[in-house]
């Protein structure tokens, strides 16, 4: 059964990243959640149609210019965009001994080999990231809990598969969890097994527990 996707990004993080004003790990996580929901699809086109409307309205001779630039950039965008297109089909990705179907957007970070980190009934391999910004896709076995922890920066969770529950809901596939400093949570799952893409802009910080256990999981997650 299709899960229909409940929790969206807010509507000025859908124009930033219309304008490409994100950072590449935020835009990320906003393209994968586009390729799994139809509702922000369409606000993108709504969104897309009234930047083009904005351009019709402009004076004609600034108008003409800006048109014969974006026809330029058009046509020099050609091959990336054809290449795009091929791409909107999901993947199967190899996890666990299971095959679960990725969002495209996510295949430009899958070329290699991934290297998953292991403790307790959590997984996370590192897709990319720097010193600001962290992508990881996060495997969580059923039954299992990440300790309770807040955010020192944004931490953006979209789930791929399965369903992960915390103290403000559950969420199903293409749920998207924005978390904030201003957010505790202790994320967990239930009967399945929960497979979520993860970009943290800072480490998590972990509230309960000892100091020496808590290191390692400091490590999972950044
Ligand atoms: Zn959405």
């Amino acid at each position: 059964m299709i899960h229909a996707v409940k929790h969206h990004p807010a509507l000025e993080l859908l124009e930033q990243y219309i304008e490409a004003s994100l950072a590449p790990e935020l835009s990320l996580a906003i393209a994968a959640h586009l390729d799994l929901c139809p509702h922000c699809q369409r606000i993108k086109m709504d969104l897309e149609a009234e930047a083009g409307t904005a351009l019709a309205s402009l004076p004609e001779e600034q108008a003409a210019e800006t048109e014969w630039q974006q026809m330029l950039d058009f046509i020099t965008a050609q091959p990336e965009v054809v290449a795009q297109m091929q791409q909107r089909q999901p993947f199967a990705l190899q996890i666990q001994n299971s095959e679960i179907l990725v969002p495209a957007s996510l295949k430009p970070l899958l070329h290699n080999k991934l290297k998953w980190l292991n403790l307790g009934g959590i997984s996370t391999a590192k897709l990319a990231g720097e010193d600001q910004h962290n992508v990881s896709l996060l495997y969580i076995r059923k039954d299992s809990e990440v300790p309770q922890h807040t955010h020192l920066g944004l931490e953006i969770t979209l789930v791929l598969k399965g369903k992960i529950y915390d103290e403000s809901g559950c969420y199903g596939e293409g749920d998207l969890l924005i978390n904030t400093p201003d957010h505790t949570h202790t994320p967990r799952t239930m009967s399945e097994d929960c497979l979520c893409l993860s970009v943290l802009t800072a480490p998590l910080k972990f509230k309960k527990g000892l100091t020496r256990l808590l290191n390692p999981l400091q490590h999972l997650f950044y």
